[in-house]
């Protein structure tokens, strides 16, 4: 058995048992796992974490499911990356890339929300499991519901990039394309799950589902010789990653994995759809919903579930938020490409971006240990960079071609 005691709602407090439920039943606000972290405290140590296999499942004590893990046996574990040419680029002295475009199996770190989802919805008994998606859900519970053997009903927007929804289809689920935008692709799926008794891995199951994105923050921790950063950079859709972050490193402290918290969370999205950084702006508690229109897809949600709530932990860490243009996406995503060899989706291209603001602004401080969130890999949006890149060098297949092209290389 785990250690989770069960479902409480964030607003009014009211607990709730474990079952496929998210929202409170008397305010309406949302479900989230509480555990037993006494218990946890002193089991789950440095030692035996180091001593498990590299993939999410190593915090296991922290995740919510009763008994071994059957989804996502291969994700997380990303690469901490030192990134000193980029540090340099900026100015900064200890900078990191959580770099979340390698390692998982659908190269994005959704592979780490499906893991816990799916391995409780196999708890639950569901043989279906669906999902309202910006691009990467969809790509990441098509191969891993097949590869679990789950019947897949994945919603989109139909305006999705053709590479996210060409990887979607190659597992064979059921996809859906709507007419519309995510929310309203995501107020049609509240409505199907309603209906239809199936696993909505972000909707019914979304408060196990959530807990996925801590493992994100266990592993910068842990990476980092077990301390906390100073700085860390989220990318914000719904906001549900930057508020599991502050909630994995709290919990570290929680069970002694760490001594010391004062790391500060900032926000960054695409200046066309920033309805968080809006808010933290403004320095106002609601979050007013926006239309999206910005290349970054995957964070263009206009009404995020959990935008209040990261714009509370950006506020009670100290930090701040950013957003960016799309020309300022591509320019960043080119620069990590040419600095650090990672090729980040505009997900990445929006954190990197808005970290630079956040340099020049002094918001970011050029001694603090600092880590950019990047989620997504590149390859998976290659409509935003084309048309921005160099072109290649055509040559005949002779030396003389070779060394003429070489020539116009040379004199750059
Ligand atoms: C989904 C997603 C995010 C952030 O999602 P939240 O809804 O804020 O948790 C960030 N980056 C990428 C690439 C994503 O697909």
């Amino acid at each position: 058995m785990g250690f989770v005691r069960g479902l409480k709602c964030r607003e009014c407090g009211r607990e709730y048992s474990v079952d496929p439920i998210y929202v409170c039943e008397f305010c309406f606000g949302p479900l989230e796992v509480v555990y037993d972290y006494e218990g946890i405290k002193g089991i789950l140590t440095r030692e035996k974490i180091v001593s498990r296999p590299q993939n999410l499942w190593r915090y296991k004590e922290l995740l919510p499911i009763d008994g071994e893990p059957t989804s996502g046996l291969h994700s997380g574990f990303t690469p901490l990356v030192r990134a000193d040419k980029l540090a340099a680029h900026l100015g900064m002295k200890r900078l990191y890339i959580k770099d979340d475009t390698v390692t998982h199996p659908t190269l994005s770190f959704k592979d780490r929300v499906v893991a816990v989802a799916l391995s409780k919805a196999r708890e639950f008994g569901f043989n279906t499991v669906a999902c309202a998606s910006t691009g990467n859900l969809a790509h990441s519970v098509s191969a891993h519901g097949a590869a679990g053997g789950f019947k897949r009903f994945i919603f989109i927007p139909a305006s999705l990039e053709k590479s996210k929804i060409i990887a979607s289809l190659v597992y064979e689920p059921n996809l859906i394309a709507v007419e519309g935008n995510y929310d309203e692709v995501n107020r049609l799926c509240s409505e199907v799950a309603n209906k239809y008794k199936w696993a909505f891995v972000n909707i019914n199951i979304r408060p196990f589902y959530a807990e996925g994105s801590k493992t994100q923050g266990y592993e910068i921790v842990e990476q980092l010789g077990w301390r906390a950063p100073d700085v860390v950079v989220v990318p914000c859709a719904s906001g549900s990653l930057l508020t599991k972050i502050w909630k994995s490193f709290k919990e570290m402290k929680e069970i002694s994995l760490i001594n010391d918290l004062n790391t500060k969370v900032f926000s960054a999205q695409a200046t066309g759809c920033s309805p968080i950084v809006a808010a933290i702006k403004e320095g106002v508690d609601v979050i007013r919903p926006v239309k999206p229109d910005t290349i970054a897809k995957s964070l263009a949600i206009g009404n995020p579930a959990d935008g209040y709530y990261a714009t509370q932990v950006v506020k009670e860490s100290g930090g701040y938020g950013a957003d960016v243009s799309d020309e300022e996406i591509i320019d960043a995503i080119k620069l990590l490409a040419r600095t650090e060899g990672i090729f980040g989706e505009t997900a990445g291209g929006v954190t990197l971006a808005s970290a630079i603001r956040l340099i020049e602004s002094g918001h970011i401080d050029r001694d603090a240990v600092t880590v950019l969130c990047i989620t997504g890999n590149g390859l998976k949006t290659k409509e935003a960079v084309e048309g921005h890149t160099g072109e290649p060098y055509h040559i005949n297949p002779n030396l003389k071609s070779f060394e003429e092209a070489l020539e116009k290389i040379n004199s750059k």
